[in-house]
């Protein structure tokens, strides 16, 4: 049995978050060891020859003994609850914990949770920064991990959290704090939705200032915080949200108009939901409006978050490989489906994650043609969804585009949008997102050498 040498503290989990936890601890000058449940992480030979001091235990937690050590900090990848943690469950924390401890007391933080869009906010609010004139790192969840931003000492931080990274956060203490949307997502680690919920709710725990989603989370946050409130309904007094007026809209805190929806280079209601959570967390900070127009107005989106790759013969095609749950889904299928002159072409399918279907089944019988289905859990969306509409099975996704084509007609589109994670065919969701594009380049090359 390994032991953990006392007064050190462990760290577990040798991911992209591992290791900056482990850059943290060095910089610092505390003493640590790290471990990973697997005989052979990804990258450890690197590892070993970037820190040759640090001593490396791997293998079953079970098999360490870790209550001699002073802290223990998990990745958010390692689950917190398994029984190999017991005897060291108040001594648990992660990444972020230690990034609230270090972070500069001048330094403001910005912290943006949901079960979907955080990439999209936090990037976008990144930008309404740097039109601001801010020097902000922004990171956490997505791109640089929260402790390498302490690195270049910025004056303000943007960050992305996971779920599973306020888990083991104590006490955030942000300047404002933002909880975008809720739905099903991550169900088989949070013991369901209500420990769910609890984990996102974590983000308000000392804020100063709240950015709450009303539709989802009208009595959030319980506490003193000072709340801006957003909807995409029309906006009461003092709440953001949305005015409709002849055939525009335009996104509005109560009655004062900012800017007209059609100005946005993204599209789709829960896009325009982005934008006022953005505004919301942009006026808290009170940052310049105009600033925040222009970085609103020159916003592109992000890849694989419903992104038009391509069109081929009339028919568009779609990437939303981010739609890794049921959420994320519903709001690419009511967001294009309506604009469309056809219908949809749904692609779905992967890891399930434990997620009940059934809601995709009304949206898709209104707006898709038909679904094409394959990965893992294809026959558990089949049986979620064949009574509302055509359902088939594939084995993979070039399968399940070659009978799209087939089947799809001018003023479709072939939208991935899968509501499962990727894992059980692809390395990530951008692999599948990409090999998704690459399909459509080869045909359409193989169109131009017919001709
Ligand atoms: P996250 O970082 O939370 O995963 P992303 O910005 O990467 O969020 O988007 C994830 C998925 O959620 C994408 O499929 C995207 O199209 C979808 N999405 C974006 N905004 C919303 C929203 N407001 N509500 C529901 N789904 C959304």
């Amino acid at each position: 049995r390994h032991r953990v040498p006392s007064g050190h503290r462990l760290v577990v989990g040798l991911g992209i978050s591992g290791r900056a936890i482990v850059r943290h601890l060095t910089r610092l000058g505390l003493p640590f060891v790290v471990a990973d449940s697997r005989e052979t992480p990804p990258g450890v030979d690197d590892f070993r020859r970037a820190h040759p001091d640090v001593e490396l235990l791997l293998g079953p937690l079970e098999s360490l003994s870790m209550d001699q050590a002073l802290e223990v900090v998990v990745s958010p990848g390692v689950d917190p609850r398994q029984p190999a943690f017991d005897a060291v469950r108040d001594r648990l924390v992660g990444e972020i914990e230690l990034f609230v401890r270090a972070r500069p007391e001048s330094a403001a933080l910005v912290a943006i949770t949901g079960s979907n869009a955080k990439s999209t906010v936090t990037t976008l609010v990144g930008e309404m920064a740097r039109a601001a004139g801010l020097d902000a790192g922004v990171g956490g969840n997505l791109g640089t991990p929260a402790l390498d931003l302490l690195d270049g000492a910025h004056e303000l931080y943007i960050l992305e959290l996971s779920s599973f990274q306020l888990e083991t956060t104590r006490r955030l203490a942000a300047t404002v704090a933002c909880f975008l949307n809720l739905s099903e997502d991550h169900l088989d680690r949070h013991d369901g939705m209500k420990g769910y919920a609890a984990a996102k709710q974590r983000i308000f725990a000392g804020a100063s200032h709240g950015v709450v989603n009303d539709e989802v989370a009208a009595t959030w946050p319980s506490g003193d915080v000072a709340v801006s409130r957003f909807t995409t309904q029309a906006p009461r007094p003092g709440q953001w949200g949305l005015i409709r007026d002849g055939a525009g809209v335009w996104l509005a805190e109560g009655d004062e108009r900012w800017i007209e929806a059609s100005e946005l280079r993204v599209e789709g209601l829960h896009n325009y939901a982005n934008a006022l959570a953005a505004l919301a967390i942009g006026q808290r900070m009170g940052w310049p409006r105009e600033a925040m127009l222009a970085a609103l107005r020159a916003f592109p989106g992000l890849a694989h978050r419903v992104e038009r790759v391509g069109e081929r013969a009339g028919v568009r095609f779609i990437n939303d490989s981010k739609g890794t749950n049921v959420g994320a889904s519903l709001a690419a299928i009511e967001g294009i489906g309506p604009t469309l002159d056809g219908k949809l072409i749904w692609l779905g399918g992967g890891v399930g994650k434990g997620a009940d279907f059934s809601a995709l089944a009304p949206p898709l019988a209104a707006h898709a043609r038909c679904a094409l289905l394959f990965g893992r859990d294809a026959a558990l969306l089949e049986a979620a969804l064949q009574a509302s509409l055509p359902c088939e099975r594939l084995d993979t996704l070039e399968q399940a585009l070659d009978r799209a084509v087939a089947l799809a007609q001018p003023g479709d589109a072939v939208l991935l949008s899968p509501a499962c994670a990727s894992l059980d065919q692809f390395a990530n969701y951008q692999v599948r997102g990409d090999a998704f594009r690459a399909w459509l380049m080869r045909r359409l090359d193989a169109d131009r050498e017919e001709k």
